[in-house]
């Protein structure tokens, strides 16, 4: 293989799904849904009622049922989850345990008065439980709502009213960093007189005593006395399976419901398609269950498959950033999902850490969640896969509910390209548009729509349908609207350039952050770069672009500015030329490792931050405000 050469084939040659999707979409996708195991047939494939699509009408099914259930017979001993809590605790949990705990759990909670459409809270650190609370709440047709267990009290009685749940599930504390934070805490003083939320179930971690209110029951004393076996209730396809609010990263979080048939249709294919997914595989993605990657990649698509997949409870790095390549050699990782943030983040540190583990178990990767740059992909490719195993970079949304731009390995070879999602997926019609809502030809930028409704849709934004329509479905007619900029190439690939929303307009001209960005990390000391622009009075809007540096980087920071701008220039063209570069150590993310430029924004134009209740670590709004405050000072003495 050259060296510029990205086309790993795993042997997979199916050339009949993707035609067949072309073939009758609706089809295509009944097709696929008949390879999950259903109480009762559907009546009808798709009822589409724009906007609002239902799929697989009058079919009866249940999320836990094909996730346990289905393998009971044949992979009960086989493990589901290999558990490693941050302190190095290790648990294995086979198929057979999991079916015995969410049936116990699912009793425990009927017990508590849950009932299907109930909403259940669930509010836990990254251990076996959530898993287990989830499926079993599926069980029985409650909906769940998992809140990232680091959101503060107040984001999270946000969330618990807005869903109305009657119980919360949490535990006594979390760990994180190696220290401990107070969960139960922090759901006392979230549900103070929010008299709906009739129980509190606490798992118990740490020693010593815990004092329990009215509200409370143990964990542990729940599932002692609840019998092992529960029936799955047979529920309608559209039935909701749970609630999630989105990241945070644009604005204000949404409440977004899924239903069940049509969602786990679309993770059971896709999680096939992307990860060619084998009964030897170790799967491990990193991702927060609190997050969509976790429900659908590390929940439903991994024990829909049978798969044996790790979970890790801590930060990846912690003690250090050895951590993820450490797991990976000690388990055998095979399939490594992560996100670019944690990529750039192993990258800063350097190649000597990754390359003082084998890492030769790994087969195939994975990134999601922001547009990948390049220079990191190729260091993704090289450095951890050793130019063996093909990137999946998945481009998709909490409310797609599955991945719809993929490289898919497990059904297809094609040449991959350093920073490209390539193609949809097969089932989905997915085009780049212009203002008006007309595609656009190839190379030229636009608004990414999807123009047919798809299995892992969202069913709306929980009690609010208007704005469900508002959101996705106003600005382009009978297109869903994702909020992201892209191009497609010549060769049919997409390009994502960025959040539409933060398009730069700099002399007549649109630029994505990620093309801004990806300049900006192509040099060799920068390992990450966001940008915005700001009002400005004679240009209108200038470029301001916030970078970390690597940490062997050069320190003369004035040539590196200097640089910096020249390779803009060069890359892009001089109307990119950023106005001014500010060198920080973080950026503004949200917990799910995605980067808020509009904070960013707001800081360099002095404007009010506005929600950031789901802004990781406080202290890089602060950081860049320290870098901000300096420069502009420096530049005012300059002038003077
Ligand atoms: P909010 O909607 O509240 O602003 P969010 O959009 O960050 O939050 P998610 O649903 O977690 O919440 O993120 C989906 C978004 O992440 C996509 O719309 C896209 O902008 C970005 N994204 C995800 N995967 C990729 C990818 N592979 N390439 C480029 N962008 C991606
Ligand atoms: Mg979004």
């Amino acid at each position: 293989m050259s060296d510029d050469s990205y086309e790993i084939s795993l042997g997979n040659f199916d050339t009949e799904t993707r035609g067949r999707s072309n073939l009758d979409q609706v089809l295509f996708w009944d097709e696929q849904a008949k390879k999950l195991s259903w109480f009762k047939q559907w009546t009808k494939t798709l009822e589409w009622n724009s906007p609002f699509a239902k799929w697989f009408i009058g079919g009866e099914i249940n999320a836990s049922y094909n996730t346990l259930d289905v393998h009971q017979n044949n992979i009960a001993k086989k493990p589901a989850i290999l558990w490693e809590g941050e302190d190095g605790t290790r648990r294995t949990i086979t198929y057979a345990d999991l079916y015995t705990d969410v049936c116990k759990f699912a009793n425990a909670l009927k017990s508590l008065g849950v009932r299907k459409g109930d909403r259940v809270t669930i509010y836990l650190p990254m251990v076996p439980e959530l898993p287990i609370t989830m499926l079993a709440c599926a069980r029985i047709g409650a909906i769940h709502t998992v809140v990232f267990s680091g959101f503060s009290a107040a984001s999270l009685r946000d969330r618990i009213d807005d869903s109305k749940s009657k119980v919360i599930v949490t535990a006594d504390v979390g760990y994180r960093r190696g220290s401990s934070m107070d969960l139960k805490g922090i759901i006392d003083e979230s549900i103070s007189g929010l008299n709906f939320v009739e129980h509190v179930v606490v798992l118990k971690r740490a020693e010593g005593n815990l004092q329990l209110g009215p509200k409370d029951s143990l964990w542990h004393e729940l599932m002692k006395g609840s019998s092992d076996k529960c029936e799955p209730e047979h529920l309608e396809s559209n039935h909701p399976l749970f609630i999630l609010y989105t990241s945070g990263t644009t604005g204000k979080p949404k409440g977004v419901l899924h239903g069940t048939g049509g969602y786990l249709t679309h993770l059971n294919s896709t999680f096939q398609w992307a990860f060619d997914i084998k009964d030897s595989d170790i799967f491990f993605c990193t991702a927060d269950i609190g997050w969509v990657t976790g429900h659908s990649y590390v929940v439903y698509g991994p024990l829909l498959h049978g798969a044996t997949e790790i979970m890790y409870e801590g930060v990846p790095d912690y003690p250090d950033t050895s951590r993820i390549w450490d797991i990976i050699d000690r388990y055998g990782v095979t399939i490594f999902y992560t996100t670019p943030t944690a990529l750039r983040m192993f990258m800063k540190f350097g190649d000597a850490i990754p390359n003082s583990f084998k890492l030769s178990s790994l087969r195939l990767l994975g990134t999601v969640g922001e547009p990948i740059n390049p220079e990191v992909w190729i260091w993704y490719f090289k450095t951890i896969g050793k130019s063996k195993c093909p990137i999946v970079d998945t481009w998709w949304q909490t409310e797609t509910g599955g991945m719809m731009l993929s490289p898919l390995p497990g059904l297809e070879t094609i040449p991959l390209k350093p920073g490209s999602a390539t193609r949809s997926i097969p089932g989905v019609d997915i085009a780049v548009v212009d203002e008006e809502g007309n595609e656009v030809g190839s190379n030229i930028k636009g608004y990414l729509v999807i123009r047919k409704p798809w299995p892992g849709m969202l069913l709306t934004l929980w009690g609010d349908d208007e704005k469900y329509k508002n959101v996705y479905w106003s600005k382009f007619q009978d297109n869903y609207y994702p909020g992201d900029y892209a191009i497609k190439d010549s060769d049919g690939y997409f390009w994502l350039l960025g959040r539409a929303d933060d398009i730069l307009k700099v002399a007549g001209h649109r630029i994505g952050t990620a093309e801004l960005e990806n300049s900006l990390v192509s040099h060799g000391d920068v390992v990450e770069a966001a940008v915005c622009g700001i009002p400005d009075e004679i240009k209108g809007e200038v470029i301001v672009a916030f970078v970390i540096l690597k940490q062997d980087a050069k320190n003369d920071t004035d040539s590196l500015r200097t640089e910096l701008i020249e390779t803009v220039r060069n890359g892009i063209g001089p109307i990119a030329t950023p106005q001014q570069i500010y060198f920080v150590t973080k950026l503004p993310k949200t917990r799910s490792g995605k980067i808020m430029r509009r904070v960013l924004k707001a800081i360099a134009s002095n404007e009010k931050i506005g929600d950031v209740s789901t802004l990781e670590d406080g202290t890089a709004v602060k950081d860049v405000q320290d870098a901000f405050t300096e420069l502009q000072s420096a530049v005012r003495k300059n002038k003077s």
